[in-house]
């Protein structure tokens, strides 16, 4: 459930922040946007993500993103891809990735890894912080030339420290201010809103184009703690891009020769081929693997069934559920101790991934998010969080805590239950306590107990202009309205002159749900006792309005009343005072005194309403009565 501290309305415009989801193949930018996380789509970049990758021109000239990634076909010594594999790294660590890579990478005298282009050696940081620079740049202009130092960047539950400390650098070197390095399984996390459920287990599975990996996290109260972490550095959609080719490749044989079939340029086809093939089949039953080569006269196509499909993969799944038994062995959980599965990265869209994931798990994923943003969209609700801002308004649609007013004595006038579905709005009449009483002053309160004092106070405001009249004549109308935002306003009329006060209260981040979860709980445990606190202090106050009423009315009928009335009412007057100033409220005492009074004022009563009617009767007959 949600949660509202309710802060007086200002309008100060928020101050923002993004969240950067620094990948290995590509980048994206998130932030907060009217109350909720959206990715920062920059022209230059389409769906808002940005390529990993760098190209280093002979005369210096750096491009990042697109526009490298477009140079790794003709210049791949000088087109560095796949950075994050070497973060906070040494060169021993690498040793089977450096096979793969294209462009000369080597060490300097402190074992820090550089990658060498055109006589320059640039670290792994810093080739972070010019992609970081890229998407940070875009995003900034994509928002209008916003300055955003802000941002929370997210990295692998497996990082360590050094890893971590070395994606710090990267974004200091860029410029940005790090609020906070985040785990990407958390991140996801709470784009999904598990941080807002009590307690649970949650398992995040993300398979992208070239990694995989299980991360089981526990959350409780809102914080999440990683259990174990598993995966495959070197499993990703890649590897079925791959399986799809192979059986283009396998066709091909037939028709090519075998240096025909070693040529890179038809692999590279074919492995695109496959990627389109894959890709059709998320969400068709059948597809075509198409691969041309029109200048070398090759042309393939064959039908793929989605059956085929899943049978070709079957062995790629089975091993992201190996890694998936393996962090649960080293959490010793069962797949049934999970209570929520996450889905990140472009891979999961498949539908044989999906089934084999719940089938594993025995319970449904989450994938109704886009898979490529989840983790930019978690990272720019955290930093939302983290400089100041709440979810509240996106994720509140019930009051969590009663909303009402203090009355006289300190008790709660309840107006809006808790609970109560938004928006929502409730009218209650209040009147004056005193005589010639012409303000009323509110105290807005928010919480389950039965007195102020142990309410939470949301504000206070002030109704003035109430004409001077005897107690308990005016009438005033207090409205609560909560919107569809989650914003309080109150709004009080004095029905006879109009005058009108009113005061909004926004929510604002502070209650934790922890928070609410302790004044419930307390309200339960008190329940019995707030009851009769609650209705002591209304005693109290009936008392004394008792009391004046009678010492004011006192003197004019005095001589109508005989000695023995007029001695019960004095001892009932002091018995009631003793009652009300008692250091602790006796609930039966009061109830008592109350009627004791109530009996000795009776024949005072009686000669005053007799006194009105002689008044009212006054040179009328009983004809006009
Ligand atoms: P990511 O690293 O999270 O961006 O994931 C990229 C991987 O997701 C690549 O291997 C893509 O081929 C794959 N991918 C993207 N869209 C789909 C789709 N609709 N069906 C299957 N795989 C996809």
């Amino acid at each position: 459930m949600g949660y509202i501290e309710l802060n007086v309305l200002n309008n100060e415009t928020s101050p923002q922040a993004m969240g950067i989801d620094l990948g290995t193949t590509n980048s994206l930018a998130a932030t907060w946007k009217d109350g909720r996380p959206v990715v920062i789509k920059p022209e230059q970049a389409g769906n808002g993500s940005i390529p990993s990758v760098i190209h280093v021109a002979e005369d210096g000239t750096v491009l990042v993103g697109r526009q490298a990634r477009d140079k790794a076909m003709v210049d791949p010594r000088h087109t560095i891809f796949s950075i994050k594999r070497f973060m906070g790294r040494g060169i021993a660590d690498v040793q089977e990735e450096l096979k793969s890579f294209p462009f000369p990478v080597t060490e300097d005298e402190n074992g820090v890894i550089q990658v060498q282009a055109h006589g320059k050696a640039y670290t792994p940081q810093e080739l972070s912080s010019l992609i970081l620079m890229r998407v940070h740049d875009l995003a900034c202009r994509s928002m209008g030339g916003a300055e955003i130092q802000r941002a929370v960047i997210t990295v692998p539950a497996y990082f360590d420290d050094t890893q971590r400390q070395a994606t710090r650098d990267a974004a200091r070197l860029a410029g940005i201010d790090v609020l906070r390095i985040i785990n990407e399984p958390t991140a996801a996390s709470l784009a999904y809103g598990l941080d807002q459920s009590a307690a649970g287990t949650i398992a995040v599975y993300d398979l992208g184009g070239g990694t995989f990996d299980i991360s089981l996290l526990s959350i409780e109260e809102g914080v999440f703690s990683v259990l174990s972490t598993n995966g495959d550095t070197h499993l990703g959609g890649d590897d079925f891009d791959r399986a799809l080719a192979g059986l283009a490749m396998e066709g091909l044989a037939e028709q090519l020769s075998p240096e025909e079939l070693n040529d890179p340029g038809l692999h590279q086809a074919a492995r695109l081929a496959g990627e389109k093939c894959k890709m059709e089949l998320s969400t068709r039953p059948e597809a075509d693997l198409h691969v041309v080569l029109p200048e070398s006269g090759v042309h393939f196509r064959r039908r793929v069934t989605i059956e085929e499909f899943d049978e070709l993969v079957a062995p790629l799944v089975e091993r992201t559920l190996d890694s998936c038994r393996q962090a649960l062995a080293d959490a010793e959980l069962e797949p049934s101790d999970i209570s929520e599965v996450v889905m990140v990265g472009g891979s999961t869209r498949m539908p044989c991934v999906q089934a084999a994931v719940e089938n594993f798990f025995g319970r449904l994923p989450h994938t109704e998010l886009n898979p490529d943003e989840v983790v930019a969209l978690g990272a720019a609700i955290q930093a939302h969080i983290l400089i100041g801002g709440s979810r509240d308004l996106l994720l509140m649609d019930v009051t969590p805590l009663s909303l009402g007013l203090e009355t006289v004595g300190g008790a709660v006038s309840k107006i809006i239950a808790r609970n109560s579905t938004i928006p929502c709005s409730a009218t209650e009449g209040f009147t004056t306590y005193a005589d010639n009483q012409t303000g009323i002053e509110f105290n807005i309160l928010q919480g389950e107990r039965e007195l102020a004092k142990d309410c939470r106070s949301l504000g206070q405001f002030k109704l003035t202009g109430i004409p001077p009249m005897p107690a308990g004549l005016a009438r005033v109308a207090v409205r609560f309205h909560v919107d569809a935002d989650g914003i309080l306003t109150v709004s009080s009329r004095e029905e006879s002159t109009g005058a009108k006060a009113s005061i909004s209260i926004t929510p604002k981040n502070g209650l934790t749900d922890e928070a609410v979860e302790k004044m419930l709980a307390d309200s339960l445990t008190n329940a019995r006792e707030d009851f009769e606190a609650g209705r002591n202090v209304g005693l109290v106050a009936e008392l004394g309005t008792m009391i004046r009423a009678t010492n004011k009315s006192l003197p004019d009928v005095e001589e109508h009343l005989d000695l023995e009335t007029l001695a019960d009412i004095r001892e009932a007057i002091e018995a009631s005072q003793a009652a009300s100033a008692a250091k602790v409220l006796d609930g039966k005492e009061l109830q008592r005194v109350r009627d004791l009074l109530e009996r000795a004022t009776m024949p005072l009563a009686a000669v005053l309403m007799d006194g009105v009617a002689k008044k009212a009767l006054a040179g009328k007959s009983l004809r006009d009565v």
